[in-house]
């Protein structure tokens, strides 16, 4: 299985959908330790980005991806917006035409490197990386062992999933959250949340 043009487009139909679903438990994390809106901005975003694709003839999966982002970034005023705006459209300049297993790797990567060139925070600092940087781990070790795309985003979702758990007793020291303090520990981070939503959409689309 290659990573094509309507594979992308489902990827990023998938994430909206899952925003949807979750915009109020998003809401609540951000409640506990920010400012209350990432679900509402994620869900923003993601509705001007459905929009935008539906008036889009891409000529590959990147430009599924970089229109993605390109929306997110003038839609979503929280700093969401530009994180994930710049992570996909590093995908999408990542993926000019249909990717295998180890180039949507790259890819991951790259949207990886371009959440912590704008965000600068580390592993540990309760944030988007946080999720990201296990997801990417494991799915290049299921490539590595010669895994499918389908195998390799579900242990991507799954490394997601307990990252974003994993942030739980984590104290913020980026964005919002960090002007807590220690008051930030016990509580999961909203973002890191998002982010196991989107691994989790890619392994819902890839899934045979
Ligand atoms: P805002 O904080 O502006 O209200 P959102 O509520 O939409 O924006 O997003 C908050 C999430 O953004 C946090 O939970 C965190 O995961 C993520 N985040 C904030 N700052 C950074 C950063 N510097 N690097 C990576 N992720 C970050
Ligand atoms: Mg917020």
């Amino acid at each position: 299985m290659e990573f094509d043009t309507t594979l992308a487009e489902a990827w990023v139909r998938a994430t909206a959908a899952a925003v949807e679903q979750e915009q109020q438990r998003l809401t609540e994390l951000d409640s506990a330790i920010g400012d209350g809106d990432h679900g509402s901005n994620l869900q923003r975003g993601f509705t001007a980005v459905l929009t935008a694709l539906d008036g889009l003839d891409p000529a590959g999966p990147g430009e599924v991806l970089s229109r993605t982002g390109s929306t997110l970034i003038s839609k979503v005023g929280g700093a969401s917006g530009p994180l994930y705006g710049k992570a996909f459209r590093a995908l999408g300049s990542a993926l000019p035409g249909p990717a295998g297993p180890a180039a949507l790797g790259e890819a991951l990567a790259a949207g990886l490197q371009a959440v912590r060139d704008l965000g600068r925070a580390e592993p540990g600092d309760k944030t988007i990386v946080d999720a990201w940087t296990p997801a990417l781990a494991a799915y290049r070790a299921a490539v590595a062992d010669g895994a499918d795309l389908p195998r390799a985003a579900a242990a991507a979702a799954d490394a997601a999933g307990q990252g974003a758990l994993d942030t739980v007793p984590l104290q913020a020291r980026k964005g919002r959250a960090s002007y807590l303090g220690p008051r930030s520990v016990g509580h999961q981070d909203p973002g890191a949340t998002s982010t196991a939503l989107l691994f989790r959409a890619l392994a819902e689309v890839t899934a045979h």
